[in-house]
Protein backbone atom coordinates (compact mmCIF):
# COMPACT_ATOMS: atom_id res chain seq x y z
CA UNK A 1 0.00 0.00 0.00
CA UNK A 2 1.96 2.87 -1.14
CA UNK A 3 -0.25 5.60 0.18
CA UNK A 4 0.08 3.48 3.79
CA UNK A 5 2.29 5.75 6.44
CA UNK A 6 2.28 2.34 8.28
CA UNK A 7 3.66 0.06 5.45
CA UNK A 8 5.74 2.60 4.60
CA UNK A 9 7.85 2.53 8.15
CA UNK A 10 7.25 -1.49 8.20
CA UNK A 11 9.33 -1.25 4.64
CA UNK A 12 11.67 1.25 6.21
CA UNK A 13 10.94 4.20 3.49
CA UNK A 14 9.81 6.39 6.65
CA UNK A 15 11.67 6.89 10.22
CA UNK A 16 10.07 4.96 12.79
CA UNK A 17 11.56 4.48 16.86
CA UNK A 18 11.09 0.84 16.39
CA UNK A 19 10.64 -1.29 19.59
CA UNK A 20 11.35 -4.61 18.11
CA UNK A 21 9.11 -6.89 15.30
CA UNK A 22 9.26 -9.97 13.87
CA UNK A 23 7.69 -11.77 11.03
CA UNK A 24 3.88 -10.71 11.84
CA UNK A 25 4.07 -7.90 13.73
CA UNK A 26 5.98 -4.80 14.72
CA UNK A 27 5.93 -2.38 17.61
CA UNK A 28 7.18 1.48 17.51
CA UNK A 29 6.41 4.77 19.16
CA UNK A 30 3.91 7.01 18.28
CA UNK A 31 4.73 10.68 17.01
CA UNK A 32 2.27 12.51 18.88
CA UNK A 33 2.20 10.21 22.22
CA UNK A 34 -0.38 10.29 25.01
CA UNK A 35 2.08 10.19 27.40
CA UNK A 36 6.10 9.55 26.85
CA UNK A 37 5.87 5.39 26.30
CA UNK A 38 3.13 5.78 23.35
CA UNK A 39 3.63 2.41 21.51
CA UNK A 40 1.90 1.43 18.70
CA UNK A 41 1.91 -2.26 17.51
CA UNK A 42 0.72 -3.02 13.96
CA UNK A 43 0.44 -6.02 11.86
CA UNK A 44 3.14 -6.23 9.01
CA UNK A 45 1.07 -7.20 6.81
CA UNK A 46 -1.87 -4.10 5.23
CA UNK A 47 -4.65 -4.52 6.96
CA UNK A 48 -6.92 -1.75 7.46
CA UNK A 49 -10.15 -2.79 9.82
CA UNK A 50 -10.34 -5.65 12.20
CA UNK A 51 -12.60 -7.75 10.50
CA UNK A 52 -9.22 -8.43 7.94
CA UNK A 53 -7.24 -9.26 10.75
CA UNK A 54 -6.56 -13.11 11.19
CA UNK A 55 -6.86 -14.31 14.46
CA UNK A 56 -3.51 -15.98 14.77
CA UNK A 57 -2.63 -12.87 13.54
CA UNK A 58 -4.85 -10.90 16.32
CA UNK A 59 -3.31 -13.01 19.29
CA UNK A 60 -0.15 -12.56 18.35
CA UNK A 61 -0.56 -9.13 18.14
CA UNK A 62 -2.03 -8.88 21.58
CA UNK A 63 0.48 -11.22 22.86
CA UNK A 64 3.38 -8.50 22.02
CA UNK A 65 1.09 -6.10 23.59
CA UNK A 66 0.58 -7.51 26.68
CA UNK A 67 4.84 -8.03 26.81
CA UNK A 68 4.88 -3.96 26.01
CA UNK A 69 2.62 -3.04 28.81
CA UNK A 70 4.50 -5.24 31.39
CA UNK A 71 7.72 -3.45 31.15
CA UNK A 72 6.31 -0.21 30.42
CA UNK A 73 6.30 0.49 34.09
CA UNK A 74 10.40 0.08 34.88
CA UNK A 75 11.05 1.66 30.94
CA UNK A 76 9.26 5.49 31.50
CA UNK A 77 9.10 7.62 34.63
CA UNK A 78 5.29 8.16 34.94
CA UNK A 79 3.50 4.74 34.75
CA UNK A 80 0.63 4.04 37.03
CA UNK A 81 -1.68 2.61 34.79
CA UNK A 82 -2.09 1.28 31.19
CA UNK A 83 -4.36 1.87 28.65
CA UNK A 84 -4.78 -0.25 25.35
CA UNK A 85 -7.12 1.17 22.59
CA UNK A 86 -7.84 0.18 18.64
CA UNK A 87 -10.05 2.22 16.57
CA UNK A 88 -11.75 0.46 14.18
CA UNK A 89 -13.50 2.70 11.54
CA UNK A 90 -13.87 6.09 10.86
CA UNK A 91 -16.68 6.72 13.73
CA UNK A 92 -14.34 5.17 16.48
CA UNK A 93 -11.71 7.34 16.14
CA UNK A 94 -9.85 5.70 13.17
CA UNK A 95 -7.37 8.19 11.27
CA UNK A 96 -4.55 5.79 10.09
CA UNK A 97 -6.09 3.28 8.21
CA UNK A 98 -3.42 0.35 9.15
CA UNK A 99 -4.83 -1.35 12.19
CA UNK A 100 -2.79 -0.54 15.42
CA UNK A 101 -3.57 -0.75 18.91
CA UNK A 102 -2.24 1.83 21.12
CA UNK A 103 -0.57 0.72 24.43
CA UNK A 104 0.39 3.78 26.63
CA UNK A 105 1.21 4.86 30.34
CA UNK A 106 -1.11 6.19 32.29
CA UNK A 107 -0.61 8.53 35.30
CA UNK A 108 -3.05 10.37 37.56
CA UNK A 109 -3.91 13.90 36.45
CA UNK A 110 -2.57 13.49 32.72
CA UNK A 111 -4.94 15.20 30.46
CA UNK A 112 -6.01 12.03 28.44
CA UNK A 113 -9.80 10.81 28.88
CA UNK A 114 -12.39 9.10 27.20
CA UNK A 115 -15.57 11.56 27.27
CA UNK A 116 -18.89 9.93 28.41
CA UNK A 117 -21.31 12.49 27.93
CA UNK A 118 -24.26 12.34 29.97
CA UNK A 119 -26.29 11.22 27.32
CA UNK A 120 -24.59 7.56 27.86
CA UNK A 121 -25.67 7.30 31.42
CA UNK A 122 -28.75 5.11 30.87
CA UNK A 123 -28.67 1.74 32.69
CA UNK A 124 -30.44 -0.69 30.74
CA UNK A 125 -32.64 -3.44 31.87
CA UNK A 126 -31.26 -6.85 32.46
CA UNK A 127 -33.73 -8.32 29.90
CA UNK A 128 -32.17 -5.85 27.52
CA UNK A 129 -28.80 -6.97 27.87
CA UNK A 130 -29.49 -10.17 27.73
CA UNK A 131 -31.07 -10.04 24.45
CA UNK A 132 -27.83 -8.03 23.35
CA UNK A 133 -25.83 -10.87 24.53
CA UNK A 134 -28.08 -13.47 22.89
CA UNK A 135 -27.85 -11.58 19.22
CA UNK A 136 -23.95 -11.29 19.47
CA UNK A 137 -23.64 -15.37 20.71
CA UNK A 138 -25.80 -15.96 17.71
CA UNK A 139 -24.13 -14.08 15.29
CA UNK A 140 -20.94 -16.07 16.66
CA UNK A 141 -22.59 -19.10 16.26
CA UNK A 142 -22.12 -20.13 19.78
P1 LIG B 1 -5.74 6.42 15.37
O1 LIG B 1 -6.44 7.73 15.65
O2 LIG B 1 -5.85 6.01 13.94
O3 LIG B 1 -6.11 5.34 16.35
O4 LIG B 1 -4.22 6.71 15.70
C1 LIG B 1 -3.24 7.02 14.76
C2 LIG B 1 -1.97 7.27 15.52
O5 LIG B 1 -0.90 7.24 14.63
C3 LIG B 1 -1.95 8.62 16.23
O6 LIG B 1 -1.75 8.43 17.63
C4 LIG B 1 -0.79 9.35 15.57
O7 LIG B 1 -0.05 10.15 16.47
C5 LIG B 1 0.04 8.22 15.02
N1 LIG B 1 0.78 8.57 13.82
C6 LIG B 1 0.31 9.23 12.73
N2 LIG B 1 1.28 9.33 11.80
C7 LIG B 1 2.38 8.72 12.31
C8 LIG B 1 3.70 8.52 11.81
O8 LIG B 1 4.06 8.92 10.70
N3 LIG B 1 4.56 7.86 12.61
C9 LIG B 1 4.19 7.40 13.85
N4 LIG B 1 5.13 6.77 14.57
N5 LIG B 1 2.96 7.57 14.35
C10 LIG B 1 2.06 8.23 13.59
ZN1 LIG C 1 -0.56 -0.23 5.62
Amino acid sequence: MDDCIFCRIVEGKLPASVVCRDDLCMAFMDIHPVNAGHVLIIPTDHVAFLADLEEDTGAHLFRLAQRIAAVLPKCVSQCEGINMFLADGEAAGQEVFHLHLHVFPRYRGDQFGFLWSSSISHIPERNELDNVAGTIRRAMDL
